[in-house]
């Protein structure tokens, strides 16, 4: 099942994604899957007439984790934390599938980082890693897209990963997938310049939901980018970068400089 958000032109709308690649059909359901259950309209809209936006936008917050394989920490002189490194990204950093990344004034280092995102469905707080499952509501792609150089500089991360546009986000919430072995690909212009598996995280997904809603409680619609693999390196304006994460889909977004 994919769930995805789109518009018309006029409000968002929710459908769930049915039929072969170049040949989707949205169907339509009602309200908002994350407060609502799955119930079709009947209304079928194709994908080609439909805009895809961002398949959720965080209530209250992205959570972000830094340093979550072991040959990226590696590659940019770090070691592998001994616990998960987490960092706030705000809701307004999102945009969705086709939406310009735009690279901020200022900074001269942007960096991609291709991502499976867990998109969380309940109010939760202190959940044991054996029961992480049961509060998420699918996973989508995510690209965290870092100012490396004002990483550096700052000191700490909120500028860096938190500026507009620096969350991509789709194209659409894939729910029951198995996460633990999927390949997750970055490709610039057609080049592959990521290629690593989930296998190879740190910390696996049930270990972040228990970590993350240890520390924050979490709420329907909040997402957690659980870290790149290695690869990692610069966006230039004019430039087309895709995350592709294995089971879920293609995010891609052109790259501008304002
Ligand atoms: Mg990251």
């Amino acid at each position: 099942m994919r769930i995805a958000r789109f518009t018309t032109g006029e409000d968002p709308r929710f459908g769930l994604v049915e039929g072969e690649a170049g040949e989707e059909v949205l169907h339509v359901v009602v309200g908002d899957p994350l407060y609502a259950p799955l119930q079709p309209t009947g209304e079928r809209v194709p994908l080609a007439d439909a805009r895809l936006l961002a398949p959720v936008i965080p209530r209250s917050k992205v959570v972000g984790i830094g340093r979550n394989y072991a040959e990226h920490a590696e590659e940019l002189g770090n070691d592998v934390p001994q616990r998960p490194l987490v960092f706030l990204t705000p809701n307004t950093a999102v945009v969705g599938p086709g939406d310009p990344v735009v690279l901020p004034e200022g900074s001269q280092e942007v960096h991609y980082e291709g991502e499976l995102a867990v998109v969380i469905g309940r109010v939760c707080k202190d959940v044991p890693r054996e029961r992480a499952r049961e509060v998420v509501l699918g996973y989508t792609c995510a690209n965290d897209v870092t100012a490396r150089d004002w990483q550096r500089s700052d000191g700490q991360w909120a500028r860096a990963k938190g500026f507009d546009t620096s969350c991509p986000l789709g194209p659409w919430i894939v729910p029951d997938l198995d996460v633990a072995d999927l390949r997750v690909t970055t490709r610039l212009d057609g080049r592959t310049v990521q290629d690593g598996t989930t296998a190879d995280m740190v910390f696996d997904v049930p270990d972040l939901v228990a970590a993350v809603s240890a520390a924050f409680t979490l709420l329907p619609g909040d997402v957690i980018l659980t870290g790149t693999p290695a690869g990692v390196g610069p966006l230039a304006e004019g430039q087309r970068v895709e995350v592709e994460v294995e089971g879920v889909g293609v995010l891609a977004n052109p790259v501008v400089r304002r």
